[in-house]
């Protein structure tokens, strides 16, 4: 028997590493095509600011026009085999143009977050890129959030800060996504070029529902002390809400406002002041 187990355990592991193949191929093909035929779009999560009630920015999120596949799948295959580079590229033009949109409709236009992920370092020409479509389109840089993630650091330190820098010279903004979930360093915050943290949804739920909630109200007070603004993802209870704006954080990205909009759904209301 126990000869008859390993016989199926190895059967089922290479049945289970083939399937990851297909998966993987499946996906790779997916995102070929949506690259080749305008196969994305982009949803809009806003971000309720806690003294108003009104909405500080929205959060531009990718989804597949034709596909359920989440970015939470395909989002690592396309980082893996490099078409995060022209995913990213695709997404910035998708948001730039977006804006000029909600200008010529006479908006008033909030700032918009972009995901920039550490692999994109190498598109050497994104800077020139971004700074085009901007121009290009009459957008001013300053509606611009750019969201990194800590794990950006670990590769080229310096010229991933010179790189943040000449963004923020233009007056782009730049905010640390998922705080809370990487190698987390607290003096890190001290000299990096950023404007904003997004507190990770897993933080929240860690510290709001414990009664470790002073680890939150200092995380919070630190980063104002640093000049940061701070944003809590992912909350979607009443309760959190309540302890995060007694806290002063700053703004709340989560369900228990709104999911990631569609540009029609949001457009119905896209001055919408929240009850806080
Ligand atoms: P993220 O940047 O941390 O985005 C927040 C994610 O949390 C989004 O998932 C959003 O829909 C989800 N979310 C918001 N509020 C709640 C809540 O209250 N509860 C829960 N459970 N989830 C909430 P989404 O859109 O599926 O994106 C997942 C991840 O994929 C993003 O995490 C980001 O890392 C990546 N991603 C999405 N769009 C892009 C993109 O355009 N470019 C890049 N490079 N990555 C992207
Ligand atoms: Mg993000
Ligand atoms: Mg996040
Ligand atoms: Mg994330």
């Amino acid at each position: 028997t126990i000869k008859n187990s390993g016989k199926n355990n190895y059967a089922f592991f290479s049945v289970g590493m083939a399937e990851h193949q297909i998966n993987k191929s499946k996906t790779e093909a997916i995102l070929r095509e949506a690259i080749d035929t305008d196969g994305f779009k982009m949803v809009y999560q806003p971000q309720v600011e806690l003294s108003t009630g009104r909405v500080a920015g929205f959060e531009a999120l990718i989804r597949l026009k034709n596909n359920k596949l989440s970015p939470g799948e395909f989002i690592p295959v396309a980082e893996e085999n490099g078409m995060i580079i022209a995913i990213g590229r695709i997404v910035t033009k998708l948001v730039v143009e977006q804006i000029r949109n909600w200008q010529e409709k006479g908006y008033d236009i909030k700032s918009v977050a972009i995901n920039y992920s550490a692999v994109q370092m190498y598109d050497y020409g994104y800077k020139a890129y971004l700074m085009n479509l901007l121009r290009e389109n009459a957008v001013s840089p300053s509606h611009i959030l750019i969201e990194i993630t800590e794990n950006i650091f670990l590769e080229n330190k310096e010229s991933t800060i010179n790189f943040l820098k000449e963004l923020r010279s233009h007056g782009i903004k730049i905010a640390i996504d998922d705080f809370g979930t990487g190698y987390s360093s607290l003096s890190y915050l001290t000299f990096l070029p950023i404007d904003t943290i997004k507190l990770d949804r897993s933080l929240s739920m860690e510290f709001l529902d414990l009664d470790n909630i002073s680890v939150m109200d200092s995380l919070i007070a630190l980063a104002h002390s640093l000049n940061l603004l701070v944003i809590a993802e992912g909350i979607e209870e009443q309760k959190q809400v309540k302890r995060l704006k007694y806290g002063q954080c700053d703004a709340i990205q989560g369900y228990y406002f709104s999911k990631p909009l569609e540009v029609e759904e949001l457009e119905l209301d896209f001055d919408k002041k929240y009850e806080v």
